[in-house]
C-alpha cells in the first residue's frame, strides 16, 4: 500500500505512458507557480495549444480578405464545417454523412426532437432517466408542452434501481418494456453525467426499437471520453458538446448524430438556408431542399471563430486515436480508485459503478460524513490547487482525463485528501 502512495510509483506510471508528450500541448492553470492538478475536463477541457492558430488564421483571413474569405484559400469559411466532419466521425464512430458541428447541444437536442418525436394516438411518451441533465430535462418537457401533451402523462422518468444512484440494465429494460405501447422516443444519456455511470447505448437502441420507439442519446459526457460506435450501436441521433472531454473551449459549437437510415427523411424539421442543398443554396429559391445527412438539420452559416478550436482539437484525438485514449483513462481512473480503496475508504466513498465497462474517466466520490465535511474537503483540495467539481449535497467529481493528466495528478489529490484527514 505504501508505495502506491509514493512519488517514485506514479512517476514510474507516468513515463511508462505512450501519451505522455500530449500534456505539453495544453495550457495548465497554474497555482502558486505550479500547474493545478487539474480534473474538471468533465467541466471545461483545458486550452490546447493548438488552439490559438486555428483562431488567429480566421481573424487574418478576416482582416485580408473579408467576404471573399468564404471562397478563397485555404480554410474557406463556406465549406469550414467540413473541415471537422471526417475526424469527428473517426471520435464518435460514424460515417462522415451521420455528423456535423453546429450550433449548441441543446438547441441541437430541440431540432433532433423537432424531427424524432412524432407522437400517434397511441405513442405519446418520452422516457428519459430520473434525475437527467436540467438542460435535457426542460427540452423535453418544452416539447411535449408544445405539442399539447402535459408532462405528468407523458414524461417517463426511469428510477435508479442500484445505490447512489445507478441504473441496471434490468431496470431500463423493465421501464421500456412496461410502457412499449406508448413509448415515441427514449433520450437516454452515454454517461451520466451525476454518477459517471456509463451506459450500453447498442442494447439500449436495441431495446428501444423493440419496443417500437426512436432512440436518441444525449453524449455530452461520452464524447472524447469513451470510444463510440455510434453507427453500430443503431441509435437514431445522438448530440454533444465540445467543451468537455473535446476542449475546444467555453461555448464551443456543438455536435450532432442523425443515422444514415434517416439521411432523406420526410420527417418535419425546422430548416435553414445552410441545410439547404448546397448546389441551389446560392440561388435563393423559395424551395427548401434538403441536404442529405445530418448536415440538412443546419439553419446558419456556422460561427466559424468558434468552430476554429474543435480543429486542433480534432487533430490531438487522431493522433493520440480512442484506443489508446481509453487505454490510460483506466490506468488513471483504476489508479485513483485503488488509492481511495488502499488508504481513504473512512472519508471517500465512490459512487460510479466498479464495472470499468460502465464508466469513463469519472469517479463521482461521497464525502462520507455529510455536507459540512464535504465542502470543507473540497475547499481545501482547491486551496492546494486541486479542482474537482461539486454537485449538491456530498459529492465531489474527479475526472483524470487521459489527454493531459498524469498519474502524479491523482496521487497529489490522494496525498491532499490524506493531508485533510490527518489534520482534522
Ligand atoms: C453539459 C451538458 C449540457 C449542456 O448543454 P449546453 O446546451 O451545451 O449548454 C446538456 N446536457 C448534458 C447531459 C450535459 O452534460
Amino acid at each position: 500500500m505504501t508505495e502506491l502512495f509514493t512519488d517514485a510509483y506514479a512517476q514510474s506510471r507516468d513515463a511508462a505512458d505512450p501519451l505522455r508528450a500530449f500534456r505539453d500541448e495544453f495550457f495548465i492553470p497554474q497555482h502558486g507557480g505550479k500547474p493545478q492538478a487539474y480534473f474538471v475536463g468533465n467541466s471545461l477541457g483545458l486550452q490546447p495549444k493548438g488552439a490559438r492558430a486555428h483562431v488567429e488564421e480566421v481573424l487574418d483571413k478576416w482582416a485580408t480578405e473579408a467576404v471573399e474569405g468564404h471562397f478563397t484559400g485555404s480554410a474557406q469559411w463556406m465549406p469550414y464545417h467540413e473541415l471537422v466532419r471526417d475526424p469527428l466521425a473517426r471520435v464518435v464512430g460514424a460515417q462522415p454523412s451521420e455528423v456535423v458541428a453546429m450550433n449548441s447541444l441543446t438547441a441541437n437536442l430541440h431540432l433532433m426532437l423537432v424531427s424524432f418525436y412524432q407522437p400517434t394516438i397511441e405513442r405519446t411518451a418520452i422516457l428519459v432517466e430520473a434525475g437527467s441533465f436540467p438542460s435535457d430535462r426542460y427540452a423535453v418537457e418544452s416539447q411535449l408542452k408544445y405539442r399539447g401533451l402535459p408532462p405528468q402523462h407523458t414524461l417517463i422518468e426511469v428510477e435508479p434501481d442500484q445505490p447512489d444512484g445507478t441504473f441496471s440494465m434490468q431496470a431500463i429494460e423493465r421501464a421500456i418494456n412496461e410502457n412499449a405501447k406508448r413509448l415515441a422516443l427514449i433520450l437516454w444519456p452515454g454517461v451520466q453525467y451525476r454518477t459517471g455511470q456509463a451506459f450500453d447505448l447498442k442494447e439500449i437502441a436495441r431495446l428501444g426499437h423493440a419496443a417500437g420507439a426512436i432512440v436518441g442519446f444525449d453524449l455530452a459526457h461520452a464524447v472524447g471520453n469513451l470510444p463510440l460506435q455510434l453507427h453500430d450501436s443503431g441509435a437514431d441521433f445522438a448530440v454533444w458538446c465540445h467543451y468537455k472531454y473535446m476542449n475546444s473551449g467555453p461555448g464551443a459549437v456543438a455536435g450532432c448524430f442523425v443515422h444514415e437510415r434517416h439521411a432523406r427523411t420526410q420527417r418535419p424539421r425546422f430548416a435553414g438556408w445552410w441545410g439547404n442543398n448546397q448546389d441551389v443554396r446560392f440561388k435563393m429559391g423559395p424551395q427548401f431542399d434538403p441536404t442529405p445527412g445530418a448536415d440538412g438539420w443546419q439553419l446558419s452559416n456556422p460561427p466559424i471563430l468558434g468552430l476554429a478550436p474543435l480543429r486542433a482539437s480534432l487533430d490531438q484525438y487522431d493522433r493520440a486515436t480512442m484506443p489508446a485514449l481509453r487505454a490510460k483513462s483506466e490506468s488513471l481512473t483504476g489508479y485513483l480508485e485503488q488509492l481511495i480503496d488502499a488508504d481513504l475508504r473512512d472519508v471517500l466513498q465512490v459512487v460510479t459503478p466498479r464495472d470499468v465497462a460502465q464508466r469513463g474517466c469519472q469517479l463521482s466520490i461521497r464525502v462520507i460524513g455529510g455536507r459540512e465535511r464535504g465542502r470543507e474537503l473540497f475547499e481545501f483540495l482547491a486551496s492546494r490547487g486541486v479542482l474537482g467539481d461539486w454537485r449538491e449535497p456530498d459529492v465531489i467529481r474527479i475526472s483524470p482525463v487521459p489527454l493531459y493528466n498524469t498519474h502524479a495528478d491523482v496521487l497529489r489529490f490522494a496525498n491532499t485528501v490524506r493531508e485533510w484527514r490527518d489534520a482534522s
